[in-house]
């Protein structure tokens, strides 16, 4: 029995028999918006509206042939809360449902999605191939922690499809990128990378956290396995950590599920309860998030006090192209941008001058957020390093919220005055 029948809880199961379609794949058939409401819902016997919290980290048996049953996989059932759980499995459901994957594992955090999706598949002697442009625990574990398990790490410039060429006229074992990436929104091609990364016989490993499901579907341009941290814009209200693999059954089942059960980056439920309730509405508060975030841009780059300004949504934007051709939307929730006036000391004090947008690593949340990656997220790398992936002294990254763009734009245009 495979891991995906195991985690189908028996009333379900049963139940879902007459009509063969069991879990998921019952809301194969719906539009996204209906995916994200009802995807992978699982009643219990009080028939609530809302999808129930199963906070337990273990699960009893009928009788000790029950258990025995579980255990050899002649029955199915969930068995013990690190291996699968009702919520967390309903949360993974719907995430499938809106990416199209064929499945998916939810992680206590991004960064626990992305360790598990190279750790489970990778070995000594393997090599790796990934975009120099990567959120900086990404960074660390290609550049610090897979060299120690005496795996080679080659970094490119995702944008630079000649370096891709280059890196992969050998053969690979997996390719590893974000796009749009963090902080300066840099496009990898992922139909062209995926293309080279496999006939090198590499795997493609997608970080698709800035796109989010919304904007783009890494699967469906060749990438093999798609990466989210949960903890941005699927919860969107700042309140959990969490992350998610997807990818096809025999990746799911076979590769990441044995590494996730015996080394137990698990989700908690609480979390998945929370999570899955994010997706239901984030289609909506994507939308927002995007429209207010081209607003913002636009704003900006009208400013004469603002300097160089970064968003995909711009025509003029290096990769307008390339945007058009692999994400849907106008530009998306996050803009980057330095101030006329270069330097640390100047952007500090815009920093400190403003009163509604927070001062926050973090991304993805109602609240407007804004983040200086030189001193922060990106402080670990020397500044030539910085300098290559083109996060300058003066660069800020503001995460655009849901509350109302006049207000933002007031706390913007007062800052710049500081
Ligand atoms: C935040 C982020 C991560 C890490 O996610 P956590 O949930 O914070 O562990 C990975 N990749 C990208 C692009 C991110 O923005």
């Amino acid at each position: 029995m495979s891991a995906r029948e195991q985690d189908l809880p028996q009333a379900e199961a049963a139940a879902a028999k007459p009509s063969g379609a069991p879990g998921a794949a019952s809301g194969a058939a719906w539009r996204p918006a209906t995916r994200l409401v009802r995807g992978g819902l699982r009643r219990s016997e009080f028939g609530e509206t809302a999808e129930a919290l199963f906070l337990t980290s273990g699960f009893r048996y009928d009788s000790a042939e029950a258990a025995e049953a579980r255990f050899k996989g002649e029955a199915e059932g969930f068995v013990y809360s690190r291996f699968g759980n009702p919520t967390v499995r309903t949360f993974e459901e719907r995430l499938a449902l809106l990416e199209g994957a064929e499945d998916a594992r939810a992680t206590a955090s991004g960064m626990a999605a992305v360790n598990a999706a190279l750790m489970c598949q990778l070995k000594a002697g393997d090599r790796v191939v990934a975009a120099r442009a990567l959120f900086g625990s990404c960074r660390y574990i290609i550049e610090e922690i897979l060299p120690r398990f005496g795996v080679t790490a080659v970094l490119v410039d995702g944008a630079d499809l000649d370096q891709w060429r280059d890196a992969l006229a050998e053969p690979t074992n997996l390719v590893f990128f974000e796009t749009p990436a963090n902080p300066t929104l840099d496009l990898v091609d992922i139909a062209a990378v995926c293309d080279l990364a496999h006939a090198a016989g590499a795997r493609v490993v997608v970080d698709n956290v800035f796109a989010t499901p919304i904007l783009q579907r890494p699967l469906e341009l060749g990438a093999d396995i798609t990466v989210y941290s949960a903890t941005k814009h699927i919860d969107g209200q700042g309140r959990c950590l969490g992350g998610a693999v997807l990818g096809d059954h025999a990746f799911i089942n076979d590769v990441l599920t044995p590494y996730m059960r015996h080394t137990g980056p698990s989700m908690s439920p609480f979390n998945a309860w929370v999570l899955q309730k994010g997706l239901e509405t984030l289609p909506l508060r994507f939308r927002q998030h995007c429209e207010s975030g081209h607003r913002v841009a636009h704003w900006l780059r009208a400013d004469p006090r603002v300097g160089r300004v970064i968003y995909p949504g711009f025509a003029d934007f290096p990769q307008a192209e390339l945007v058009g051709r692999q994400m849907s939307g106008s530009g998306g929730p996050i803009v980057s941008f330095e101030l006329a006036e270069e330097g640390k000391a100047r952007v500090f004090r815009f920093l400190n001058g403003l009163r509604l947008v927070d001062i926050s690593n973090n991304l993805g949340d109602s609240k407007s957020l804004i983040t200086h990656p030189a001193t922060t997220t990106h402080q670990r790398l020397p500044p030539q390093e910085r300098a290559l992936m083109g996060i300058s002294d003066g660069l800020v990254r503001l995460s655009v919220g849901l509350e109302d763009v006049e207000d933002l734009l007031e706390d913007l245009d007062r800052a710049l005055a500081a």
